[in-house]
């Protein structure tokens, strides 16, 4: 097997192939090494995929079961078959690991399965799971070893009654209840799925609001459709800790008025952020530091103190997202290749898939005040769009904030159907520094829910709205 490389990519998730791909196109003799059996790290493994997997059926059962009689649709006896339900989202999993490697294939990428770690700069031996050994070498090196979930003081993951993401996807049969600690991305996305198909489930979020680090409208308004789906939601509460009973968890918390509570489920869902990942990485063997919060530090090319060594992804500082990921792989191979690439971080949108979705890019409101920024606001509510009342999803709004003497957009944040694919209209006004005028001055098709945020251009740029 070859062993020298001119690029080496550690850990194939979404930042990790995307370089590895980048790298070959480039004409780099690359390899990627993965210490898992499969490719595609979290995001395919067990995030982004199987999470909407499991959102987009649960979500057909929640439409059917609410909404298909209004529609004039009448069914008996619908019920969910949990296994199949399971046995679908790992099809969905295991079509995007085909193609993963396809994709290596196609490339000419060496793909090698073990766990890398440095011996220096220029040398990593990779254990795989068999136990055997080869070093590799290579000109560069790109750090894409990703992260895992983290926990609070007192919770103690077991992985049995008080798990992570990665068990809440898998678990053999539908739960009574869950109780989730973090009213954050994966928290609410969880919430969803289990809601949904009849779960009892509550939401213990230390913070004031559910997603609290984005717009805060979006969590009021996420409130409001999740107490209506019955998700139970307890804000400003403060976990203290969880308790495998056995058969169940007892999780105990201060409540807003710091009295201790307690709660018993069947599972509890640690879902309080994740840490970067770089255990067995071998860093002591080079001179790359790790900054105050456990991540890999770079400079703004995204290069540690080894001059041949770059990280990306959730290893490094940022959104821990999937596209940020693959727009830092890109970025890397360019510029080892010699181009001046250029990431936008402020332009990368930030996507919550519930139902309705929730899709925002720029500034918060909240920012722009803490930042004295001046900004106007467009905010437009979906049940007065044609296209929301026709198909019943009448629930959110399109926020636009601008500038108030040009009209740039500052920031867009939607709530409300479709929202996740929306938000890329505004991302591209944004990157090009459009005004609001210049939004709605263009045409769009009636009736859509794109007209939703034509009105909060409308609305943001002073002149009033058409519709409402
Ligand atoms: P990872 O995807 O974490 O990949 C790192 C890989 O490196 C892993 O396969 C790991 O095994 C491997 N590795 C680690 N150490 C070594 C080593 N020493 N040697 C060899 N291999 C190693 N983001 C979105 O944008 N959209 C979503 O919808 C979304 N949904 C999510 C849902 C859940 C439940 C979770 C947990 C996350 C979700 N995310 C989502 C976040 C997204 O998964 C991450 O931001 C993304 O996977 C980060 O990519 P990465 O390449 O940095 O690392
Ligand atoms: P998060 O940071 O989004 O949310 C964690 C939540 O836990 C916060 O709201 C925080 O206030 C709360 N919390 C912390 N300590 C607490 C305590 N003691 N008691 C109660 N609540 C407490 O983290 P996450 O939801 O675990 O997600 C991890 C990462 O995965 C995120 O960075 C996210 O970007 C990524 N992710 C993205 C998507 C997506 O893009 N759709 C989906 C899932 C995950």
């Amino acid at each position: 097997m070859e062993t020298n490389f001119d690029i080496v990519v550690i850990g194939s998730g979404p930042g990790g192939y995307i370089a590895a791909i980048r790298a070959s196109q480039l004409g780099y003799k690359t390899a990627i090494i993965e210490k898992y059996s499969t490719l595609g790290g979290t995001c395919t493994n067990v995030g982004c995929i199987p999470t909407k997997a499991l959102l987009d059926s649960t979500e057909h059962f929640h439409t059917a079961t609410e909404k298909f009689n209004t529609h004039g649709i009448d069914f008996e006896n619908l019920k969910i078959n949990f296994p199949q339900l399971m046995k679908r989202k790992g099809e969905v999993v295991q079509q995007n690991i085909s193609g993963l490697n396809y994709l290596m294939s196609k490339n000419k990428i060496a793909v090698i399965q073990g766990t890398g770690s440095f011996l220096s700069n220029t040398e990593i031996k990779v254990i795989s799971s068999d136990k055997s050994e080869k070093n590799i070498v290579a000109k560069y090196f790109i750090i894409a070893t990703g992260s895992k979930p983290s926990s609070i003081p007192g919770v103690n993951i077991d992985k049995k009654r008080i798990i992570t993401s990665t068990e809440a996807l898998s678990l053999e049969q539908k739960p009574k209840s869950i109780v989730i600690i973090g009213g954050g991305v994966i928290g609410v996305e969880f919430a969803s799925i289990y809601a949904r198909i009849g779960v009892e489930v509550t939401i213990i979020e230390y913070a004031d609001s559910l997603i609290p680090t984005m717009d805060k409208d979006l969590g009021k308004e996420l409130k409001k459709i999740f107490s209506k789906q019955h998700i139970n939601i307890l804000l400003n509460h403060k976990v203290q800790s969880a308790t495998n009973n056995g058969k169940n968890t007892t999780i105990k918390y201060l409540d807003a008025s710091n009295i201790i509570q307690e709660i018993t489920a069947d599972y509890c869902l640690v879902a309080v952020g994740r840490k970067a990942y770089t255990e067995s990485l071998g860093l002591e063997n080079t001179k790359i530091k790790i900054d105050e919060r456990g991540r890999i530090a770079t400079d703004k090319n995204l290069r540690t103190e080894e001059e041949n060594i770059y990280a990306i992804g959730d290893v490094i500082a940022g959104a821990m997202l999937a596209h940020k990921a693959e727009e830092e792989g890109v970025f890397v191979a360019e510029t080892i290749n010699g181009q001046k690439p250029h990431i936008n971080y402020k332009l990368i949108p930030g996507v919550v898939y519930t139902w309705p979705e929730v899709a925002s890019v720029g500034y918060t409101e909240e920012e722009l005040k803490k930042e004295n920024i001046e900004y106007r606001v467009g905010k437009f509510p979906f049940s007065a769009n044609a296209k929301a009342r026709a198909a019943m999803e009448k629930d959110g709004f399109a926020k636009v904030l601008s500038e108030p003497k040009y009209g740039e957009i500052l920031g867009i944040h939607i709530i409300g159907p479709r929202a996740a694919d929306l938000i890329a209209q505004g991302v591209i006004g944004m990157e090009y520094e459009v005004t609001d005028e210049d939004m709605f001055r263009i045409s769009y098709a009636h009736p859509t829910y794109s007209e939703a945020l034509k009105e909060a251009y409308l609305i943001a740029s002073g002149q009033g709205s058409l519709n409402i």
